[in-house]
């Protein structure tokens, strides 16, 4: 996420002075670099920065949980869309080029990296608006089965997006909103089950990197008679969902983060097949109708996916997106958090050695962490500022937080390395110091 600074001008990395000349040599020690090379080459995946289109700086970036890097595919693509899709076929394009139908195919992509069978996932607004939708369709759904079931179970520490969307959604369906953190879901669901009516988590934390226990945490939504929505923002395409397999019953996710899709680029939403018949889409534009171009005045829901529709899709992102989940052709997930494992894993290896003074926040059990790190430093401000000018990207999280997103498809064990040896010069040649005096954005 951009900082916006005070006045309203969104901030880039480049308005901050640098901060001092890195004059410290950042070198990493040998028995390391060995390591890393040995990683790298045990991964059965491999590296795939090929496959994008990253400057051969040296520079590291680590944001590409908050916008990924461009694939090679999308330009041309994207030319391809504006000049001969949109300039040559005009408004024939939606059937010609396949328009009308792209939320569901590139839907499908996406439901493949999510462990969705074709024909339950679809693109489009913004994750936002998506959690709208599935907030008052689980709600109306519950309530069809028992009136009752009027609570729904959030974490307290979610994106604020999620909370504030919910708690708007709470007022105009009359829910309750209780909080609680993942590991307190249990204990609510024994004393308020049979109240619930949706359980509303993020698979991954977005400040901690923290991995919650999908599987598990839905089980015991369904034990308790409640739905379960899972927002997979900061995990589609780097952690495994397995949402049909996991018995699912509501995902969204944003596609412009692990998914690669652009700046801005459409959301998406899985109802599976056993809902989709019940989905009362509370936005239920001209899309999301059964026969859109029948131009009736009543309507009848889509008897499909496209039920969760609204109106003309964002089609020049939308092919984008398509183009850039390219970069996942002939990737299997399973080895992509393998991978995203091991770099975060050696990740935690190379701080303990190089900078035992910096806390890191995320949990070291693999299977409790998503492809992120979250360090912990009273000058994290200042450091994050004075890694960018030795080329390490990252994110600042106020108060106190430097995070780390590491994007398996195009980070090596040597970025990740060449990150912390960059840490280490910073602390010691007090680069940071510096920079914690430069202008701090209010708003992160
Ligand atoms: C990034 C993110 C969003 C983004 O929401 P948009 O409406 O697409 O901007 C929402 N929720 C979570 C958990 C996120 O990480």
């Amino acid at each position: 996420m951009v900082p916006a600074r005070q006045d309203g001008r969104v901030t880039t990395a480049d308005d901050h002075p640098a901060g001092p000349a890195a004059t410290t040599p950042a070198t990493a020690p040998p028995e390391l670099a060995e390591r890393a090379a040995g990683l790298e080459a045990a991964d059965p995946l491999g590296d795939l920065r090929e496959r994008f289109d990253l400057p051969d700086d040296g520079s590291v970036y680590l944001v590409g949980n908050s916008l990924g890097a461009l694939p090679r595919a999308v330009a041309p693509a994207v030319a391809d869309a504006v000049q001969r899709q949109w300039g040559r076929a005009r408004v024939g394009g939606w059937n010609t080029e396949g328009w009308w139908g792209a939320p569901q195919r590139v839907g499908d992509r996406i439901g493949a990296l999510v462990g969705a069978a074709p024909g339950q996932v679809v693109v489009g607004d913004c994750t936002s608006v998506q959690l709208h939708k599935v907030h008052l369709a689980a709600a109306a759904e519950a309530k069809r089965h028992d009136d009752r079931r009027r609570v729904v179970v959030a974490d307290p520490g979610s994106f604020p997006t999620d909370l504030f969307v919910l708690a708007s959604d709470a007022r105009l369906a009359g829910l309750e909103v209780v909080l609680a953190a993942p590991p307190d879901v249990p204990s609510v669901l024994a004393a308020r089950g049979d109240e619930v009516a949706l359980l509303a988590l993020s698979q991954v934390d977005y400040r901690t990197g923290e991995l919650w226990d999908l599987p598990g945490l839905t089980r015991a939504a369904h034990d308790a008679g409640a739905l379960a929505l899972w927002d997979l923002c900061h995990s589609a395409g780097v952690v495994p969902a397995d949402l049909d397999a996991n018995d699912v019953d509501y995902a969204v996710g944003c596609s412009y983060k692990f998914l690669n899709g652009g700046p801005g680029a459409p959301a998406w939403v899985y109802v599976p097949h056993r809902l989709q018949a019940g989905f009362a889409n509370p936005v239920p534009g001209w899309n999301s109708a059964a026969q859109p171009f029948a131009m009736t005045r009543e309507y009848t829901p889509a008897p499909d996916i496209a039920v969760a529709r609204t109106g003309t899709p964002q089609m020049i992102s939308l092919l984008a997106l398509e183009a850039a989940l390219t970069a996942y052709d002939d990737v299997d997930v399973d080895a992509v958090r393998a991978r995203s494992v091991s770099l975060t894993g050696f990740a935690l290896e190379a701080l303990d050695a190089l900078v035992p003074e910096v806390e890191v926040v995320t949990p070291r059990d693999a299977d409790r962490r998503g492809s992120a790190l979250a360090l912990r430093h009273p000058q994290a401000w200042g450091l994050s500022r004075a890694l960018h000018a030795r080329g390490v990207e990252g994110d600042f999280r106020a108060p106190d937080v430097v995070r780390w997103g590491v994007a398996p498809l195009y980070l090596s064990h040597a970025d990740v390395m060449a990150a912390v040896v960059a840490l280490r010069a910073v602390l010691d040649a007090g680069e940071h110091e510096a920079a914690e005096h430069a202008e701090r954005p209010t708003v992160t």
